[in-house]
């Protein structure tokens, strides 16, 4: 029995909080069984046992599970609105001393009693309308409450104007396996149980956006993200023939200096603006010392997006490479004409720009093989060690390509790794758009009216979520420009483009009250979280079913 009431959903966060449901271990799997027997328990499903599904995910080789389940309203409509949200959480040494206890929240608040916390958490133990421990907030707590809210609907099925669906999912903080996987089920089930989705919402936490800030809010959209890489390809020489040579690392260095913090790479829209991006990994690509120049470096970014496709962000990639390119050969220059006018020898640097896309690699590559490439891809990735990470086998492919491409002039190849997520926003172009603004205009109204609560509209959720899955907003083509850039589409990491394309289903986002995900002081806002927000959950699924 769930309850779908303030004791009701706390009992049923701290069950799901005991599973250790750490993206890409066991415990997830665990997870999806225990959300998925928690629902089974359920009359309703008892007696359509068809609406209730443990799904697989394809070539997920931990062979994780997506959990789906629908309440069909009883007078029988298309109308669909979707509850989704992850059962995955981040890892836990950062609890020190105290991991034990990460996922026993009582226990682990009782403990952390006794710690020096950080000023903010320690005035929030005080207060005791916190709880601390993994996935309290990030995201349990939202997924109990949208259980709950799922399990009294089916209770009563007659009193809803819409079906009612849930989607739970595996790996979210890790690369999104889960969510990407339930892109295709999602397809298929429209059409398989007559549905029509107007609305997806997901319950991940927000906190107050600033100390003194007192506002709740509510998200209408999330950002998005994507990783470009940048492969250096130099020339090595002794260190003692340094002209003869071109130290990758310089080019990586320029890159850096170009694309770090850049302020006309800040995405933004209105008057959100996102962070610039940043460098997620710069290294060179050897593993012994030498006394050679590096050939060969490799760096790749983050990039938060709200308006820009992945062809758009390939071109700028390019300028940025070349001018990093062009950076370092002046730099070069410099050195050499110091270095001829002390030494007397003519020391010229002849080093031309070259800027290519992985396409263009891949390509060139591919006409001059000896036998078939793309076999021979799937036998290297096959090849690679299974822990390897998803980014350094791409890396790592890119490199086994550059063996049999005929030109060795140094360059950078500029692509994309995984994962990528798409923005996605209320642009208000449809019907179900401008329907769902209307139901946030009214969760504010009653917010204020009944709890004396302002909240806010954001746009776009900054914390890169699943809800970048409900659809590309943009045409087929402009996802190209990442399939046919990034090392190993397919075999090391796929979105399935035709149906991520043809989805159009409006977010939002409307979670509990918590602070600090990811860190040993994650804690959850307890009077808020268990009262209000199932409230206002329901209030906006509602809204939306009579919409
Ligand atoms: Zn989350």
């Amino acid at each position: 029995m769930i309850e779908n009431n303030h004791e009701g959903i706390f009992k049923l966060m701290l069950e799901l909080v005991s599973v250790p449901s750490i993206s890409a271990t066991p415990g997830e799997i665990k997870m999806a069984r225990m959300i998925y027997g928690k629902l089974e328990e359920l009359p309703y499903f008892k007696n359509h046992p068809d609406y209730l599904k443990l799904l697989p995910i394809n070539n997920d080789p931990l062979e994780r599970q997506v959990v789906f389940a629908l309440v069909k309203a009883g007078p029988s409509v298309k109308k669909t609105i979707i509850l989704t949200g992850h059962y995955d959480v981040v890892a836990v040494e950062g609890y020190g001393a105290l991991k034990e206890y990460a996922f026993d929240p009582v226990e682990y608040t009782r403990r952390l009693s006794k710690e020096k916390l950080p000023e903010d958490a320690a005035k929030d133990l005080e207060s005791g309308n916190y709880i601390f421990g993994r996935g309290v907030s990030d995201m349990k707590c939202g997924l109990a409450i949208e259980m709950a809210l799922l399990a009294e609907a089916a209770q009563n099925p007659c009193k809803l104007s819409a079906n009612l669906a849930f989607l739970a999912v595996p790996d979210e903080e890790n690369n999104s396996t889960g969510m990407r996987g339930a892109v295709s089920h999602l397809m298929e089930l429209e059409k398989e149980l007559g549905l029509d989705y107007i609305a997806a919402i997901n319950c991940e936490p927000s906190g107050p956006g600033a100390p003194d800030d007192d506002h709740r809010y509510i998200f209408t959209g999330t950002v998005g993200k994507i990783m470009p890489f940048f492969y250096f390809v130099g020339k090595e020489t002794h260190v003692g023939d340094y002209f003869n040579g071109l130290n990758a690392t310089l080019m990586a260095s320029y890159l850096n200096i170009a694309l770090e913090a850049r302020s006309d790479f800040i995405d933004f829209k209105g008057s959100e603006v996102f962070s610039p991006p940043t460098c997620l990994k710069l290294k060179d690509l050897r593993d012994a010392y030498s006394v050679t120049l590096p050939e060969r470096a490799v760096a790749y970014y983050n990039l938060l997006t709200v308006s820009k496709s992945p062809a758009q962000i390939l071109e700028s990639m390019k300028r940025a490479a070349a001018e990093a390119f062009s950076m370092a050969v002046d730099h070069l220059r410099k050195t050499a004409a110091s270095y001829s006018k002390k030494s007397g020898q003519d020391i010229g640097i002849s080093w031309q720009t070259k800027v290519i896309t992985y396409g263009e690699l891949e390509e060139k590559v591919c006409r001059n093989f000896p036998g078939n490439m793309s076999e021979h891809v799937k036998h290297y990735i096959a090849s690679l060690p299974e822990s390897l990470d998803e980014r350094d086998k791409a890396i790592s492919l890119v490199g086994e390509l550059l063996k049999y491409y005929p030109d060795k002039a140094p360059m950078i190849i500029v692509g994309f790794l995984p994962p990528y997520y798409p923005h996605r926003g209320n642009l208000g172009r449809t019907e179900e758009e401008k329907n769902v603004m209307k139901a946030v205009d009214k969760v504010i109204e009653e917010a204020r009216q009944s709890y004396g609560i302002e909240m806010k509209v954001v746009e776009y959720f900054a914390g890169i979520t699943d809800l970048s899955y409900f659809g590309f907003q943009g045409k087929a083509e402009e996802l190209k420009a990442l399939s046919d850039n990034m090392p190993g589409w397919r075999e090391i990491y796929d979105i399935p483009l035709n149906e991520l394309a043809k989805l159009d289903i409006p977010v939002l986002n409307l979670g509990p009250s918590g602070k600090d995900d990811h860190k040993y002081t994650e804690r959850l806002e307890l009077s808020y979280s268990l009262n209000i927000t199932p409230r206002l959950l329901k209030f906006a699924v509602e809204s939306l079913a009579k919409s």
